[in-house]
């Protein structure tokens, strides 16, 4: 059976549940290679859900985003969610039960094992135009894409997320359902990040710079990350007003420094962020710095083990900073 059966074979079972109230997963979009989150509350549904390298988005945000997501509106009760989570989604999960944000009790997790997702951008770039309803499968390192009616084979690298070729965690670190095998895991050595650390302090000012100047402040990136949940975000603040809403460089740089290091020790590297970022912004390589750094420092990667607690909530004598003590 491929994923897509699977998925809605365990998740029929899992709607018939008199303790799950809905079912949060992928159905097809309403366009091209679009594909859409769904919210189903019945077994008679699942024909709805699909699993394919197009299903880009980390639906755990939709958990801690109850009012104003997907699930605005709907009657939840006391009910259990059941969520579907590929293995860097399963990280947010970790992340979120370790700092208190989300309570395990009330998940069912069916866990996808993903070999990969498809790079949104970079597939529309190199598939233009396309407005039927597009369709794209992943196997033995082939994405075959079928769009207009004919079906290209294109080498897997060329269009998978760059997160996906360098995942460790195809296997979601937390599941009580789970879909497929898990193919096996690359070793991620940060070689992306060590590429920007050799560069000298005016190149990396140029680059930030430039890059930053074009953020718009949309807030894209703030409003799809699982780890940004604050209620009270301090972006938001207009009494006092720590972070200016212009968009300048300056305040734009406070904004983004302001997010990276509320991120450091959180950020579980899903990409989210860069992906809906409609400037571009390579937000990516700021985050993966600070994972590296945070690994060196501390040997501390967020929500891969789904029991330490959270990098904040602790600290060991031989830490790095003796300001800790
Ligand atoms: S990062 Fe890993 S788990 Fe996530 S979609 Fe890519 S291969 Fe799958
Ligand atoms: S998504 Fe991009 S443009 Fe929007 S606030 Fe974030 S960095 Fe700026
Ligand atoms: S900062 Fe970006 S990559 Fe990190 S958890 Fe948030 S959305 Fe994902």
């Amino acid at each position: 059976m491929d994923a897509t059966s699977t998925l809605r074979s365990i998740a029929k079972e899992v709607l018939a549940r008199k303790d799950v109230a809905c079912l949060l997963g992928y159905e097809q979009g309403s366009y091209g290679f679009r594909v859409a989150p769904c919210v189903l509350t019945s077994p008679k549904e699942v024909d709805r859900l699909i699993f394919s390298p197009l299903c880009v988005h980390n639906l755990t945000n939709y958990l801690t985003l109850e009012n104003i997501g997907l699930l605005a509106g709907k009657d939840i009760g006391k009910g259990k969610i059941a969520i579907v989570v590929k293995g860097c989604d399963s990280r947010a999960l970790a992340m979120l039960m370790a700092e208190n944000g989300i309570e395990r009790d009330k998940l069912v997790v069916i866990g996808v094992c993903s070999p990969g997702v498809a790079d949104m951008k970079k597939l529309e770039k190199r598939f233009p135009n396309v407005v039927d309803k597009a369709a794209v499968a992943l196997s033995n390192g082939t994405l075959k894409v079928t769009c207009g009616g004919k079906t290209e084979e294109v080498p897997a690298d060329e269009l998978l997320s760059a997160k996906c070729t360098r995942c460790k965690n195809k296997l979601p670190v937390i599941y009580d359902e789970l879909v497929g095998e898990p193919e096996e895991g690359r070793p991620d050595d940060f070689a992306d990040v060590s590429e920007l650390e050799a560069q000298n302090i005016e190149a990396k000012q140029q680059k930030w710079q430039a890059e930053f100047s074009k953020c718009i402040r949309c807030y894209a990136c703030r409003n799809v990350c699982p780890l940004c949940y604050c209620s009270d975000c301090v972006l938001d603040r207009l009494r006092p007003q720590f972070v200016r809403r212009s968009v300048t460089y300056p305040d734009n740089l406070l904004f983004h420094i302001t997010r990276a290091f509320h991120l450091a020790g959180r950020c579980i590297d899903c990409g989210e962020c860069a992906r809906v970022c409609p400037q571009d912004i390579p937000l990516t390589e700021l985050n993966r710095k600070f994972q590296k750094d945070v690994k060196e420092l501390f040997e501390y990667e967020a929500g891969v083990d789904p029991e330490a607690q959270a990098l904040f909530a602790t600290f060991r004598t031989e830490d790095a900073d003796e300001g800790i003590l």
